[in-house]
């Protein structure tokens, strides 16, 4: 717990291991690290959040495709099996997943730009953006 007498705890929790993240105030710099070592400056907190909460999306989306093709595979066995009501129920629930993929997939793409924006400011801005890893007591 070496991070917390070096700092206050934060609200942010580490996109690495979920542990809590001090917030340690060094000269005009503020830095976050938890008590396994993981560190960040406040710009690659915000990267590392920014880019887990892409791949999160994106692994959503996924499970609604899949949701889809599962819904669309069980119609065609009702209709197979002359069950039109429920065949018509799966292909009625199939377009709602689909809806609900393709306003993810909408998310998706502003969350990108986000990113990418982000990484280019800091580009102009000549920050290095690679997230920073240090333990304690090294
Ligand atoms: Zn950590």
């Amino acid at each position: 717990m070496k991070a917390f007498s070096m700092g206050e705890l934060s609200p942010f929790s580490c996109p690495e291991c979920h542990g809590v993240l001090a917030r340690i105030k060094e000269g005009d710099v503020l830095r976050f690290r938890c008590h396994t070592g993981h560190a960040y400056s406040a710009d690659t907190l915000l990267f590392a959040l920014t880019d887990q909460i892409e791949q999160q999306l994106y692994s959503a989306m996924r499970g609604m495709e899949e949701s889809v093709l599962l819904l669309n595979h069980m119609g065609d066995h009702y209709a197979e099996d002359n069950e039109p009501v429920k065949a018509a129920f799966c292909f009625k629930k199939a377009k709602e997943a689909e809806d609900r993929s393709r306003q993810v997939r909408s998310v998706i793409r502003s969350q990108e730009l986000l990113t990418r924006a982000r990484v280019a400011e800091d580009g102009a801005m000549g920050k290095n953006i690679t997230v920073e890893k240090a333990r304690s007591g090294q």
